[in-house]
């Protein structure tokens, strides 16, 4: 019989032949009835403070039903007689059907659904605006370094999507198991750690992503896809309420299916959608500071006096602070422990901040994403023609023209230490020891509006008081975050399609259904699905 037991404690030093003698105490039953063990989940439980932080782990073995005292049954998950999960490859459709589908995007959103298409024997072609890891990473150096941008391929664009330079957090409130199965495992199969199918906190670190997304890519070209690097989608042509085409670098390409996958800085797409027949709507967003503080802080705050055991690592935290006394709410978003803040734009004159870390997490610093919710009233109605579900990202951009020009107007990060920002001045200069080093004291109550500034002047002293922080001229502020997620939905119906264009399918962040890397995969992959369905349906149709 195959189960599962969940909620098993171990001490961190746990070894891994240890576990049927442990399951075994724990299920009162013989060890060597215990046959398959292995473990699918495990987190740590560091919450009492007067204990060492353990690990808590599930785990899947096989047990013949005899073995098993009827008083220990509740503590077993049955999960079926014989061991096979459903299969989670489609099988090769054979179709006959021309235009291959197109995916534009290659971040995890548009990478995953070419994968599937692939896999299903669908021969995707695959546009991406940037270009591949290997230039993208030398072009985003020049960035970093010189504030050399190039707007087509950059921290935001180009293979591996917005997701490439960062913490490589593959966390999810996904209940899709099937899907975030099949997207984890994919990702093992190109080179992740099989780590990352059991860990509740699971990531890889830039590093580690430079390294799978172009096997990725690799695979989806041995099933039978295609790639064009340096190709942008700029319009699509509707013809009866049906995709006709896409344009490409200027050519026309017939599509009768396409996955739009872009992401949410691709701002140009959310333009020409609005001035076309995709329907497109307003969705709450949130803006901040990129906070930074010592890693060692946050350590002995989560970890206490075990900081330094070797399987802990470098800790993380998750804040939040709820609307009180006229404040708006707060919360934290993507920390990234042991990483670097740095500098991000797709478009000349303009600035976001944002973070990443390699896999070993091991700078010194941690940072995370301070934001507070942007509310109607925040945002001018602006005075030109555009259509009004555009003002959200208009917004966003007058905050990243602000930064641009508070960092010195070469991409250079305006930045200001906690206690002049709490002071309401701007700091004489910024503390030697920080990640990122293009960055210049400045104002940061210019850049964001009051509102924001107040919320984040009253909540974030009191979020660091659960990390123990009440010194601040070593905690750095950096400004501004305003590309958490995307503040425009492109609306889609219940098969996947845009509302407004058949065989249109939006996707991932940018169309307004993911927020990460793993939601945004799954969403590939759900975009895939859809294709391959209606594909099924003209086979069928062309048998009989
Ligand atoms: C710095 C940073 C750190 C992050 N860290 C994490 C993290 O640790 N964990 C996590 O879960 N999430 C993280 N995120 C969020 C995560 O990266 C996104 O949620 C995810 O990448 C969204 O995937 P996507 O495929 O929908 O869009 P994107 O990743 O934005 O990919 C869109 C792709 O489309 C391309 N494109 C745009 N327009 C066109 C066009 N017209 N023609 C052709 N191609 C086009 C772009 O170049 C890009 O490659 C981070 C984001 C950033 C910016």
């Amino acid at each position: 019989m195959l189960v599962r037991i969940h909620q098993i404690k171990v001490p961190l030093d746990y070894q891994e032949d240890e576990l049927p003698d442990i399951v075994g105490k724990h299920l009162r039953c013989p060890t060597g009835a215990i046959t398959n063990l292995v473990v699918i989940r495990r987190s740590i439980d560091a919450r009492n403070k007067t204990r060492a932080p353990f690990f808590v782990l599930s785990v899947q073995l096989n047990l013949p039903e005899k073995s098993i005292d009827k008083r220990h049954r509740k503590l077993l998950e049955i999960v079926s007689f014989d061991q096979p999960e459903p299969a989670q490859t489609d099988p090769a459709i054979q179709v006959n059907h021309r235009p291959r589908p197109a995916v534009v995007g290659a971040g995890p959103a548009g990478l995953m659904a070419a994968v599937a298409l692939a896999e299903a024997g669908l021969h995707p072609v695959l546009y991406e605006r940037g270009e591949a890891v290997a230039e993208r990473r030398k072009s985003v150096q020049a960035f970093w370094s010189g504030g050399v941008l190039n707007e087509e391929s950059n921290a935001l664009f180009g293979e591996g999507g917005a997701g490439l330079f960062s913490d490589g957090k593959l966390t999810s409130r996904s209940k899709d198991r099937p899907r975030l199965r099949r997207f984890l495992e994919t990702l093992v199969r190109c080179g992740a750690p099989a780590d990352i199918l059991i860990d509740a906190e699971p990531h890889l670190g830039s590093d580690q992503l430079a390294e799978i997304v172009p096997r990725l890519r690799h695979h989806m070209i041995e099933m039978g896809g295609e790639v064009h690097f340096n190709h942008r989608m700029d319009q699509i042509e509707v013809k009866s309420g049906a995709l006709a085409s896409i344009t490409v670098n200027g050519t026309r390409i017939p599509a009768d299916h396409c996955v739009v996958a872009t992401g949410h800085s691709a701002r140009d797409i959310y333009r020409m959608f609005a001035a076309g027949d995709v329907p497109l709507e307003g969705k709450p967003f949130a803006i901040g500071v990129r906070l930074e503080l010592p890693q060692s802080v946050i350590n002995h705050a989560q970890w206490r006096q075990w900081a330094s055991h070797p399987r802990l690592g470098a800790a993380s935290f998750k804040l939040t602070r709820k609307e009180e006394m006229g404040f708006r709410p707060c919360y934290t978003f993507c920390m990234c422990p042991g990483g670097i803040v740095f500098a991000c734009a797709s478009s000349r004159g303009m600035l976001t901040t944002n973070g990443m870390s390699f896999s070993r997490r091991d700078t010194e610093f941690g940072n995370a994403a301070f934001l507070a919710p942007v509310r109607p009233d925040d945002i001018p109605a602006t005075p030109d023609d555009d259509p009004a579900v555009l003002d959200g990202y208009k917004f966003q951009e007058t905050i990243e023209r602000a930064a641009f020009h508070a960092g010195g107007a070469d991409y250079g990060l305006p930045a200001c230490r906690l206690s002049d920002f709490l002071a309401g001045t701007v700091s004489a200069e910024l503390p030697v020891k920080r990640s990122v080093q293009r960055a210049v004291p400045a104002d940061i109550r210019k850049i964001l509006p009051a509102v924001i500034c107040d919320t984040l002047a009253h909540a974030i002293p009191r979020m660091l008081q659960q990390l123990s922080v009440s010194v601040y001229d070593e905690v750095l502020l950096y400004a501004a975050e305003t590309r958490s997620s995307s503040p425009i939905r492109i609306t889609r119906n219940r098969e996947g399609y845009s509302t407004g264009v058949y065989g249109l399918i939006p996707c991932g962040e940018g169309a307004g259904y993911a927020g990460g890397i793993v939601s945004a995969g799954i969403d590939g992959l759900k975009a895939a699905e859809t294709i391959i369905k209606s594909y099924r349906i003209l086979a069928s149709k062309n048998q009989q």
